[in-house]
């Protein structure tokens, strides 16, 4: 029987982890699908207090991890197939292992959306792709589009242009949702073309197994279109890791868990921490804070308890 088990293993169940390690409790920390969640995707993170000059966001993640480690906590690999959250402890299934335990904190992030077409899913890894960061070391001098308007897309775009001999920012509306600094960023950047008015209709060629196009549809002209591209990466935000506890624990209208009185869910002993539960901030620093927190409430909720 476990008094903490953390599921996810980014910026929220790390903090949450040393905090809990850091009290006694030895938590188990079950690392997920996306094991250090979203900082392992991106490079340098220039707005986590304490580093003037930036971090690596993979080696923020590894020293997060040292950190809680030295203090006890445990990791385990793998991803949570079932929660029952019913009655206590509540139980989880990690493959074919089963764990019990006092409390839960509830760090499972979000992850990128798609378009949801067909050619997407079958060329996932072949030229299409949700993370620029891991993948755009492989479109040197080649010809890229970027879809979306915010700010994962002004990322994803720039961190391109590294490697790219251009990036079509593809946008379905005429102005950027993406913050002024980094709309300012794009603009200013020769690489960067913009696409304005237009969604993605189709990706080619899924029978060759590789990017050689989009298809697009100008939404106010209604114009049909193709560009070549070799690679297409898909901006478009993304989406709370939360299936698992559909009907158990209160989610809002996107599926971002609900919680009250700092991290507390709708069940008692269980917490949730992160992007799973912040649908505003998502920042590294909020995901950090919100984990402190759910630790420091587990805490206390085991303290309460006969
Ligand atoms: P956002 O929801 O802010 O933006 C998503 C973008 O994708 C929008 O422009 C949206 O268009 C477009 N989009 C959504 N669905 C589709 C679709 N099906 N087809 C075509 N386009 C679509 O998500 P982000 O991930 O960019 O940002 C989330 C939060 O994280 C924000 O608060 C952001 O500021 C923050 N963030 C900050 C970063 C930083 O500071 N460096 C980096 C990344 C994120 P439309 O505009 O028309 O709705």
């Amino acid at each position: 029987m476990r008094n903490v088990v953390i599921i996810g293993s980014g910026c929220a169940g790390l903090t949450a982890a040393i905090y809990a390690a850091r009290a006694n409790l030895k938590p188990l920390v079950i690392r997920g699908a996306e094991a250090g969640g979203q900082l392992t995707l991106t490079t340098l993170v220039e707005n986590f207090p304490g580093f003037p000059q930036g971090v690596q966001g993979p080696e923020l993640i590894e020293l997060m991890q040292k950190q809680a480690s030295e203090f006890g906590a445990e990791f385990r690999e793998g991803h949570v197939t079932r929660a029952d959250l019913s009655q206590r402890p509540f139980v989880l299934e990690v493959g074919k292992e089963r764990i019990e335990t006092r409390t839960l904190i509830v760090a499972s992030g979000a992850s990128a959306k798609l378009l949801g077409l067909e050619s997407e899913r079958r060329l996932l890894g072949h030229g299409v792709s949700t993370c620029a960061t891991c993948d755009g070391y492989f479109f040197r001098g080649k010809e890229v589009a970027v879809v979306g308007g915010g700010d994962t897309t002004a990322e994803d775009a720039l961190f391109l242009t590294r490697y790219a001999t251009q990036v079509n920012v593809v946008h379905r509306r005429d102005q950027l949702r993406a913050s002024k600094i980094m709309q300012d960023r794009l603009f200013r950047n020769e690489k960067i073309k913009f696409i304005w008015n237009s969604v993605v209709e189709d990706i080619l060629d899924a029978q060759k197994r590789e990017v050689t196009g989009i298809k697009l549809r100008n939404v106010k002209t209604r114009e049909e279109t193709l560009k070549a591209v070799d690679g297409v990466f898909i901006g478009i935000g993304h989406e709370p890791n939360t299936g698992l506890f559909r009907g158990q624990l209160e989610m809002d209208d996107l599926g971002y868990l609900i919680t009250r009185e700092g991290s507390k869910t709708n069940v008692p002993g269980v917490f949730a921490a992160g992007d799973v539960k912040d649908r505003v901030y998502r920042q590294a620093i909020t995901a950090a804070g919100s984990g402190c927190m759910a630790a420091m409430e587990a805490e206390r909720f085991l303290e309460a308890e006969p």
